[in-house]
């Protein structure tokens, strides 16, 4: 369309006339002005994630200085009388198919909240009587709530095995690791939260106080609101751990050893449970003594595929019981490797925190910033069987992809909060199989095949597996991934975010 002076002046009064600021591709509210941005390194920094697959740019990025920053930036759009803009909070870009990215809407830029905050967005409250808990900034990083609660002598109970993501971001997803049989996922030790909806109010809700949107918003992939405080379940810290892997090539008796000790109570119980397996000569081998190494390199070329049980049992420095602890909790596996079974005594921060050595060694190198075409799946216990043979020993091995960080291990549905969103297999007892592949610009899609192919290797056979941190192709698929909690989820929708502007990069609504 040819535009000449008298069109152009007609635009700029009708922006000046209040529908937002003139110098933005789409109307925004003007107050916010200065903290909205559309600089090639905001919309760049915007545009990218953990993911490196998925690219695309929003009209400008927000950071916001106070909750009313987003309040407002979300109220204007659900009031726009012409077409809203879709907002997403973006908190440490963790996710790997742009699901906190915005097509020409605004992304909130959520860590900005802290920077203007001089750590009072984390505050510790409680007593022993009526227990002790973190109301955190829906944009903290769990590594600084760990730092600040240790100080305390306190500490979360349940873990993502990476601490550099948000609360907020964790949160909309489920948060699990090797404290998830035992504690739940971290959306199952949250009490309150505050959210900015769709709407643009500001509501507060727990399991007593608007317990819909409480539910909806956990493990809601960002649909409902954004997640502007948490109340988190603290309790006392340990200061030590003791942190062993255990060696097998029966896939039979690895999971059925898994199982037994996380059935396990008291105080012989594991606090911390995993599971990965070990493909490659020259892969993942950093924990076990030098000494050892030949042993186990000889041991997966003999055996094609090593699984190992990952475990950590806290105490406290001056608690000596816990190796007699240790070795009542080992009553319960049957068959490891002769020999093989490897120790490290840690503090409990370096455990928590043992993903961040190998994010800085990567970064070194410079393999942080690169594809990461990951799967991440939940697989029923009834057919774990045929996922090793189908999916480990077929589609990996096979195919030669043993460089693959894999991980396997198992957690109890009861952990788990039905009426909140996250979705999870249909059986009491259920593994975590983790797909974590970094690869070349050049050759992700090579990863992202064989997911492909695992994930029509489960459907074929009936092995009915959710995605967890996933994406889908179709409103169709979503449909079906949420199953019978769709209708619900869907109403949330309708009721927290009409116009559905929160988290379009999720694909569900938009
Ligand atoms: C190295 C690594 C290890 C990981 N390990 C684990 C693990 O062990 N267990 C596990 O469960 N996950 C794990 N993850 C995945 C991680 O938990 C998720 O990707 C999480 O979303 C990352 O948080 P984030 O702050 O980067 O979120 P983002 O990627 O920024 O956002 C994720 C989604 O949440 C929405 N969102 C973000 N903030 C808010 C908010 N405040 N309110 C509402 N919605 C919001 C976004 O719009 C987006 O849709 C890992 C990721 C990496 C990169």
């Amino acid at each position: 369309m040819a535009v000449n002076s008298q069109t152009l002046i007609f635009f700029m009064l009708i922006s000046m006339a209040g529908c937002g600021v003139s110098s933005w591709a789409i109307p925004l509210p003007p107050e916010l002005s200065d903290k909205l941005h559309s600089d090639a390194e905001a919309i760049k920094a915007a545009s990218t994630d953990y993911g490196h697959i998925i690219s695309v740019k929003p009209s400008a990025v927000l950071f916001p200085s106070s909750v009313d920053d987003i309040k407002t930036l979300i109220s204007f759009s659900f009031r726009s009388n012409s077409t809203p803009y879709t907002v997403a909070a973006k908190g440490n870009a963790h996710s790997v198919w742009g699901q906190a990215m915005a097509a020409g809407g605004v992304v909130v830029d959520m860590l900005s909240l802290n920077k203007n905050a001089n750590g009072s967005r984390i505050v510790i409250c409680g007593d022993e009587g009526s227990g002790f808990y973190a109301d955190v900034g829906g944009e903290q990083l769990w590594i600084d709530l760990l730092n600040a609660t240790l100080k305390h002598g306190l500490s979360p109970v349940s873990w993502t095995d990476y601490l550099y993501a948000t609360v907020g971001g964790t949160l909309s997803n489920a948060g699990i690791s090797g404290q998830t049989h035992r504690r739940g996922p971290e959306i199952s030790n949250v009490e309150e939260l505050d959210v900015v909806t769709g709407k643009g109010d500001l509501v507060t809700c727990s399991p007593q106080q608007n317990p819909d949107l409480f539910y909806g918003v956990l493990g809601g992939l960002g649909q409902f609101g954004v997640i502007t405080r948490a109340r988190i379940v603290l309790e006392p810290a340990k200061k030590r751990v003791k942190w062993l892997r255990i060696l097998y090539n029966d896939f039979a008796v690895f999971t059925k050893d898994q199982e037994s000790l996380i059935a396990v109570t008291g105080k012989n119980a594991p606090d911390y449970l995993e599971g990965q397996l070990l493909m490659d000569p020259n892969t993942n081998l950093e924990f076990f003594p030098p000494a050892d190494r030949p042993k186990i390199i000889s041991l997966i070329k003999q055996y094609g595929i090593i699984y190992f049980i990952e475990v950590g049992k806290y105490y406290d420095g001056s608690n000596n019981t816990v190796d007699e602890e240790l070795k009542q909790m080992l009553k319960n596996v049957i068959s490891f490797i002769p020999g093989c079974i490897f120790m490290a005594d840690v503090t409990y921060l370096d455990f928590l925190n043992r993903v961040h050595p190998d994010e800085l060694a990567l970064r070194e190198k410079g393999l942080w910033d690169v594809p990461h075409p990951w799967l991440n799946l939940f697989v029923p216990k009834s057919r774990i069987i045929d996922f090793d043979n189908g999916v480990f020993k077929d589609i990996l091995l096979k195919n030669n992809f043993t460089t693959s960080l894999v991980l396997f291990y198992p957690m109890f549905r009861d952990k788990w909060d039905l009426r909140m969103s996250a979705v999870i297999p249909d059986e009491d007892v259920f593994y975590a199989a983790g797909f974590l592949d970094s690869s070349r610009f050049d050759n992700w899609e090579v990863y992202d095949k064989k997911n492909k192919e695992i994930l029509l290797f489960c459907a074929s056979n009936g092995i009915k597996v959710k995605q967890y941190l996933g994406h889908h192709g179709s409103k169709q698929e979503w449909i079906e991934h949420f199953g019978s909690k769709w209708n619900t989820f869907q109403q949330r929708k309708f009721q927290f975010d009409p116009k559905f502007l929160l988290s379009p990069g999720q694909k569900i609504f938009n």
